[in-house]
């Protein structure tokens, strides 16, 4: 089996995926994705970088958060896992990867809307891990809606207090804990800057988590806690499929990516180890994009 660091072609690494028309409700089940995502379950090999480690990451039930959840656990890291309580599937799937590796897995599902549950969310991961060293801001809303007229307050409302008021808050409580060489890694978006028509509540916040991102860095930098943030471009997870794109836009999902083809999760998940690990102490701020080659500003 070959892993990330096996040379090969990054246009046929993976199976070509035309995914058929589908709709889960929200949010989606990685468990019922057609075809099914790659996180990196019999590929990610772990060297050792974050040994020892403790990391919350919100959203780590699927997609992208689970394939960085069991690269972490492969690189020696514990982790509490955040989600909704509707994705105890696939959260007991990755929990399962995790101590297969011999990590601890902390589950802690709940709405992160609510911010007594963010204040919660931290207090328990810190407790079950013991400390916390790395925080990943992940969790996200995309609902995709043709016209403005049809995006009503509650969506509104909803997205921004996914995407953006839970990374205050969760950061804000998470400062309680972090020491000296912590590091938290946001997930933001290719939509921050090239925002697509149907989407632009979520694209606002993705914006505004860019913004915060370099902001807070500068804030923490004194302190020895670095913050930085990840781009992806399209990537094949449950979010796409939960109303996240229009349905008939499913088959073409990636496609027009200079590589040609939709990110696998595990694609991203080393992105994130290298922003954990103290091997990039001097990056602060940076917001680094895992696209498929669309050029960014
Ligand atoms: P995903 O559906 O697998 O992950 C999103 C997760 O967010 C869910 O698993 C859920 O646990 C969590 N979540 C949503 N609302 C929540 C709430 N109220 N309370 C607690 N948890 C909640 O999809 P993904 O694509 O892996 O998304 C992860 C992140 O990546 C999101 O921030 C998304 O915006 C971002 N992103 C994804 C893509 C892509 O193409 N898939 C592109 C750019 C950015
Ligand atoms: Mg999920």
């Amino acid at each position: 089996m070959s892993d990330q660091y096996t040379f090969q072609n990054p246009v046929t690494r993976f199976p070509e995926i035309s995914p058929p028309k589908q709709d889960q409700p929200e949010p989606g089940l990685d468990r019922d994705l057609t075809p099914q995502s790659d996180r990196g379950e019999e590929s990610y090999r772990g060297t050792g970088r974050l040994e020892g480690r403790k990391a919350l990451i919100t959203g780590a039930d699927s997609g992208i958060g689970a394939a960085v959840a069991i690269a972490f656990a492969r690189e020696g890291a514990d982790v509490a896992l955040s989600y909704l309580p509707e994705e105890e599937a696939d959260a007991d799937e990755i929990v399962g990867l995790i101590e297969g590796c011999g990590r601890k897995a902390v589950k802690l599902p709940g709405d992160i809307k609510d911010g007594e549950f963010c204040r919660d969310l931290v207090t328990r991961a810190v407790e079950g891990l013991g400390g916390l060293d790395i925080l990943v801001n992940n969790a996200g809303k995309q609902i995709a809606v043709e016209r403005l007229e049809d995006l009503d307050d509650e969506q509104l409302d909803h997205t921004f207090k996914t995407n953006i008021y839970s990374f205050f808050r969760i950061t804000r409580e998470a400062l309680k804990h972090l020491p000296a060489g912590s590091s938290i890694i946001n997930t933001t978006s290719i939509q921050a800057y090239n925002p697509s028509p149907t989407l632009l509540d979520y694209a606002s916040t993705k914006a505004a988590i860019n913004n915060f991102t370099k902001g807070l860095a500068q804030q923490l930098a004194p302190r020895g806690i670095r913050v930085n943030a990840v781009a992806p471009g399209p990537f094949w997870t449950p979010l796409q499929v939960s109303d996240g794109q229009p349905k008939e836009a499913l088959p073409e999902f990636g496609k027009s990516t200079p590589l040609g083809r939709a990110g696998q999760p595990t694609e991203l998940a080393p992105a994130y180890v290298f922003l954990a690990s103290p091997e990039s102490s001097y990056v602060l701020g940076e917001t680094l994009n895992v696209n498929g080659g669309n050029p960014t500003p």
